[in-house]
């Protein structure tokens, strides 16, 4: 099946009972059992839902993987996968990290012990060095976010593989159209389902997509056993948004194209972060393990000028101001007091996370729309 297809099709069939056509939303805490112990397989709606099993089969397609987890938000999920470390183990992570996933590892987890590493994963060979006899856990995320480096997933789960270590990419930014890291060698992909996923800016929600049995079966423990798992209204949204996903990043990967040349030639603006260019240093790996570059985009103002950034975050009209990513409406975030604000000033600015680094998350508006607010926020 081709991924227009599965979007719409992969685990998702008429309701048995009426034949609605949409996935019926399961808003139920329990099931009746005709006597204890014998039911139809559902007991508590912490542990089963049957809204929850088709995103969960759906998901898992998308990134042809065997199992899809659904959790309360990607955090959540994460949070369920850093659970399989134990105490005395170390992260190796990308230093260009996202904000709450740096948080996550460094805040909670560290405090049980479990120490991360940050380095920069554009270089194979610096991550190779930096593996301890501890190291347990390679977390990659690709593109990055702010700066959208590019790290080559297949070089990277090679090295793991041959040292025994588990990897897990988070394609949060790629989303499963674009980028698929289980065929390209990891063990365990995250989403933020709250991005492209959803598509609509209207829920939070966390997946996990893997092949491997045993860590399916451990985060099914975590995932009934902690229970952060969504809701199922935002189960039914989220295959919903899931139908047009490969339509809405199509745009969107569009739109970024012509975006991403407007800002470079603009007198205001000094640096463009695009992996769609073919002078960014990952234009190449981008070529090799995704569809399209992504509808991210980041750029600087000439000189730094935090006060002009600031200009251009309040003067936009299409562009809202707001945290996330990935919607059908177009945003625009300043990650250093936004997004990155928990990470420390001298750790952003050296690798190149400058106070005037705008983020721009591309969304299916027309493009000539887009362009004249951002030309008038500008000039
Ligand atoms: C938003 C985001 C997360 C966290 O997901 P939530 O659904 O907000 O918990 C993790 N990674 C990336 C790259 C994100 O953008």
């Amino acid at each position: 099946m081709k991924f227009e297809t599965k979007v719409i099709h992969a685990g998702i069939v008429p309701d048995p009972s009426t034949g609605a056509i949409m996935t019926p939303i399961f808003q139920t805490s329990t099931y009746v059992q005709d006597s204890p112990g014998q039911h139809k397989g559902f007991e508590y709606a912490r542990t089963q839902n049957p809204t929850r099993n088709v995103l969960q089969e759906n998901l898992a397609a998308l990134e042809n993987g065997k199992h899809g987890i659904a959790f309360a938000s990607g955090l959540a999920a994460m949070d369920s996968i850093l659970r399989l470390l134990k105490t005395g183990d170390e992260i190796l992570s990308t230093n260009d990290l996202y904000g709450g996933s740096y948080r996550l590892m460094t805040k909670v987890f560290g405090e049980y012990g479990i120490k991360s590493h940050f380095v920069n994963m554009q270089d194979a060979e610096q991550v190779a060095d930096k593996i301890g006899p501890n190291t347990k856990l390679i977390w990659i995320e690709t593109p990055t976010n702010p700066l959208l480096n590019i790290v080559d997933i297949e070089a990277i789960c090679a090295i793991a593989k041959e040292k025994g270590i588990m990897t897990c990419v988070d394609n949060t930014f790629a989303s499963p159209y674009l980028q698929n890291p289980l065929d390209l060698g990891a063990d365990i992909v995250l989403h933020s389902a709250t991005k492209y996923i959803g598509g609509h800016s209207d829920l939070v929600l966390g997946a996990v997509i893997t092949n491997n049995d045993s860590i399916a079966e451990r985060l099914t423990f975590f995932q009934n056993a902690v229970g952060a798992v969504p809701g199922p209204q935002d189960c039914f949204l989220a295959i919903r948004g899931i139908k047009t996903l490969a339509l809405r990043v199509e745009r969107a990967c569009d739109n970024a194209e012509k975006i991403a040349d407007f800002l470079r030639n603009h007198e205001n603006v000094a640096e463009v972060h695009y992996p769609g260019f073919a002078d960014h240093p990952g234009h190449e790996v981008a070529k090799k393990q995704m569809k399209r570059f992504g509808a991210m985009i980041s750029f600087s103002i000439k000189n730094d000028d935090l006060a002009k950034a600031q200009a251009v975050l309040s003067k936009t009209h299409y562009f809202s101001l707001a945290e996330s990513l990935g919607g059908v409406e177009s945003l625009i975030g300043h990650p250093s007091s936004m997004t990155h604000a928990s990470i420390p000033r001298e750790e952003r600015m050296a690798v190149g996370l400058l106070d005037s680094t705008i983020r721009l998350s591309v969304g299916i508006e027309h493009v000539d729309d887009l362009i004249q607010d951002l030309a008038q926020a500008l000039a």
